[in-house]
């Protein structure tokens, strides 16, 4: 039984990072490395401000945890310092908790009871339990590969290695499927890989579990293009069931500006890929920020990531724009006490260390040099606003436009659904009007034994709803194959 007075007694605390200066000189992550003892330490007393909620909103619902992870629960095995106890009900319903619980923005804190009343002390710090017991658990060989005692004999494919393909993978993989999990790139992990900076997951905390699956059995292919280098015919004949987990990388863009087209104005992915492909060893990115003034537009987390990147190459000056007011306002429509999450300001290590955040602007032209690159940004103030039809318009409100000095220009305002590939031609699968990929019920595409799940089905959208929609397509193709599946399947399609 948890303690509800453990808020009273202890304070929300967040974990300690590193100096800005220290940060800066590597790309390794923003946060102090503590000794196990201290850190289990300082997170038990976190978990202990948790009240063991009658109905925890924290847990489910639909502001909480979409994996419905179990929080009050290790909260407590926490609390009373049951460490492996609390990393077994933590992977009950997570694959891969170290990836939520340092890349999740944590719809569950928001939804937390306490982060209602500001007299509460805010949230529990339940992303923070949620990583330390990961880490201990790995540090006391708790994470064990789980191969299946018996085979089925049935072949799946998983296209594309992001957190949804693996979640998927893993779990099939330990249904006793016989699965191959196809990756374009040259490394696994999708957007783990080559879109999170280091500096918020170091590739070695996915290289880890990517080695605990490979002893469970599952098998990777990388450099491969399904629909080109595996045709689909041939994806058809070696496998019993396909999941599409290829992602939404399809980036937003504006074309409309003028001087979209001039040299030093990308796409957020043509900045971060090559960047964090450096990182790996793989040479110089062609599109660095060193000594360039750099304007980052859109206020969201790829943003944020151009912005701590860009800081790290060695920028003169990082600015990220965003259209919406600072701090953005909750829905006026909302009167519910409940969770502020999205619509509250969302801060991240990067913006602490080095630049500036302008609210409530809007780029209005990229101005260009007499040979074609970038040398400003015009802005004008804006405010957001909703027409008689509902649709959302961006309404200048300042007639003197501003200008920002600008040597590259990164453009993280969103993505617009799957990019093109053949496989999609190859399947007769058709985009819907949002770009993602539809499905029925029981997440099947309108190819037969051709399942969806991710990014691709819901729309950019958080790790965390990725690992459920991985799961939950687990269960409709073990279901599939075998006629009923006990594996676990936390969320619905949309
Ligand atoms: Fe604990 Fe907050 Fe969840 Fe309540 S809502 S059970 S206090 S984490």
């Amino acid at each position: 039984m948890a303690d509800p007075k453990g808020f009273l007694k202890f304070s929300r605390a967040e974990a300690p990072k590193r100096s800005y200066d220290e940060r800066l000189g590597d790309w390794r992550e923003v946060y102090a490395a503590l000794s196990t003892s201290d850190r289990k330490a300082e997170v038990s007393t976190q978990a202990a401000r948790c009240m063991d909620c009658g109905i925890p909103f924290c847990h489910s619902g639909s502001a909480g945890c979409p994996l419905g992870n179990l929080i009050p629960e290790w909260n407590d095995q926490v609390r009373r310092g049951h460490w492996d106890q609390a990393s077994e009900r933590l992977h009950a319903t997570n694959n891969f908790p170290e990836f939520t619980g340092k890349l999740c923005p944590a719809p569950c804190e928001a939804a937390c009871v306490l982060a209602i009343s500001p007299d509460a002390g805010g949230a529990v710090t339940i992303k923070r339990v949620e990583e330390t017991i990961a880490e201990v658990g790995w540090e006391h060989d708790q994470v064990q590969p789980q191969p299946a005692e018996v085979g089925t004999g049935h072949r799946v494919a998983v296209v594309g290695s992001g957190p949804a393909g693996l979640a998927a993978a893993q779990q099939l993989t330990r249904a006793g499927h016989e699965v191959t999990v196809y990756e374009r790139d040259d490394r696994l992990g999708g957007l783990l890989r080559y879109g999170i900076p280091e500096f918020k997951m170091e590739k070695s905390v996915l290289d880890r579990r990517l080695g605990q699956m490979r002893a469970e059995g599952t098998r990777f292919v990388t450099g491969c293009e399904v629909g080109a280098d595996v045709t689909v015919p041939q994806l058809r004949a070696d496998h019993d069931a396909v999941v599409l987990a290829v992602g939404a990388l399809r980036g937003r863009d504006d074309r409309a500006v003028p001087g979209r087209d001039l040299d030093g104005v990308h796409l957020a992915m043509e900045h971060l890929v090559p960047a964090n492909k450096e990182v790996e060893g793989d040479g110089p990115t062609p599109i660095s920020a060193r000594g360039k003034h750099v304007v980052v537009i859109g206020g969201g987390d790829t943003g944020a990531d151009c912005y701590g990147t860009a800081t790290r190459q060695g920028a003169l000056s990082v600015t990220q724009l965003d259209q919406y007011p600072q701090p953005p306002t909750r829905r006026d429509d909302d009167l519910s006490p409940w969770p502020t999450w999205p619509y509250v300001l969302r801060t991240y290590p990067a913006h602490e260390e080095a630049g500036e955040r302008k609210f409530a602007v809007a780029v209005e032209e990229f101005v260009g040099d007499d040979e074609g690159h970038v040398r400003a940004v015009r802005l004008r103030e804006v405010r957001v606003e909703r027409d008689a039809d509902g649709k959302r318009q961006v309404v200048p409100v300042s007639d003197a436009p501003q200008e920002l000095p600008c040597d590259l220009a990164l453009l993280a305002i969103g993505f617009e659904g799957v990019e093109h590939m053949p496989l999609l031609d190859g399947l007769g699968i058709e985009l819907s009007g949002r770009g993602t990929i539809g499905c029925g019920s029981d997440w099947e595409t309108s190819a037969p034994g051709v399942f969806v799940c991710g990014d691709a089905h819901r729309g950019a959208s958080l790790v965390v709803w990725a690992i459920a929609e991985g799961r939950s397509v687990a269960n409709a193709v073990d279901a599939h194959l075998t006629g009923a599946s006990d594996l676990p399947s936390p969320v619905h399609p949309t």
